[in-house]
């Protein structure tokens, strides 16, 4: 039996979108593992039919039973006024709440590593190798400055499932008062403060294309993350990341993907 899987979370039918390119993409790895869509009842079954047929396994969750204070505290409208976002924008369909279901993979013992990968990934180079990695793996959330390297990024990360640790987490998560600023990822850096550190090109954020043009490397990059604002919606950065956003369509329409290394190099590097 495989005892690895790619996992992927599904809350509304704007990240099914986003799913049914990442499981496409993840296909064309030619990995064996299973990939799951863990969805919540918040997205029809029409919406997931994409990514069924495409070959993943859809796992449905609920929520995590947080109680009626913690959602408050972490409701859309109350998080982005405790803690603005100042370096980009949130698309609408954006629910912070949602995010901390991605901790329900924790409870899926049957397998022995879990490869999460946020809705708004591109796997572009096969990544299997992640599976061999310890948990807490993941990338820092680089995409502005060398300060960037303190921090962990939460859409992509090497997990080791099991039920003591996920009963550890939701006691830890909801503790009395507890604010999660950036949800999922300001409680993973909190609870696995000794995370090992993947390189870059394992989560790619968008925002280096256009802030740190140096760092992107179409020969050596694995995974793509459209952080902030989504490929499929009509956003104020769309001319700047036109390039980035071709290729998603490319992988969500089931069209040929171009060769990576003949695409365009970013705006101000040298060729
Ligand atoms: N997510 C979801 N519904 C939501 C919010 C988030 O399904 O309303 C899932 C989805 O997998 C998404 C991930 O949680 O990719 C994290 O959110 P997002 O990628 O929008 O955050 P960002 O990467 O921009 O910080
Ligand atoms: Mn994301």
């Amino acid at each position: 039996m495989i005892r690895h899987a790619y996992a992927t979370l599904v809350t509304n039918a704007d990240y099914a979108m986003g799913a049914t390119a990442l499981v496409r993409s993840l296909k064309l790895t030619c990995t064996e593992a299973d990939i799951l869509v863990l969805h919540t009842g918040g997205v029809s079954q029409d919406a997931l039919a994409p990514v069924a047929d495409l070959g993943a396994r859809l796992a449905p969750v609920e929520l995590l039973p947080t109680s009626e204070a913690f959602n408050e505290r972490h409701a859309r409208a109350k998080l982005h006024g405790a803690a603005p976002f100042t370096k980009g924008t949130k698309p609408a369909f954006h629910t912070p709440l949602d995010n901390f279901a991605k901790l329900r993979l924790w409870q899926m013992e049957d397998y022995e590593r879990i490869v999460f990968l946020d809705a708004d990934t591109l796997v572009v180079r096969n990544i299997d190798r992640l599976f061999g990695y310890p948990e807490f793996s993941a990338a820092p959330n680089v995409y502005e400055s060398l300060g960037d390297f303190h921090r962990l990024n939460s859409g992509v990360f090497v997990a080791k499932p099991a039920k003591a640790t996920f009963e550890a987490m939701l006691a830890r998560l909801d503790a009395l008062d507890a604010f999660w600023r950036r949800t999922d990822q300001t409680f993973l850096e909190s609870f696995f403060p000794d995370w090992h550190g993947l390189p870059v090109i394992d989560n790619m954020l968008q925002y280096v294309w256009f802030n740190l043009p140096d760092l992107w490397d179409w020969n050596s990059v694995r995974v793509i993350h459209y952080q902030y604002e989504k490929p499929w919606e009509d956003h104020a950065k769309v001319e700047k990341l036109k390039p980035l956003i071709e290729l998603w369509r490319a992988y969500l329409e089931g069209r040929d993907v171009p060769d990576l290394a003949a695409l365009p190099r970013p705006a101000g590097t040298a060729t």
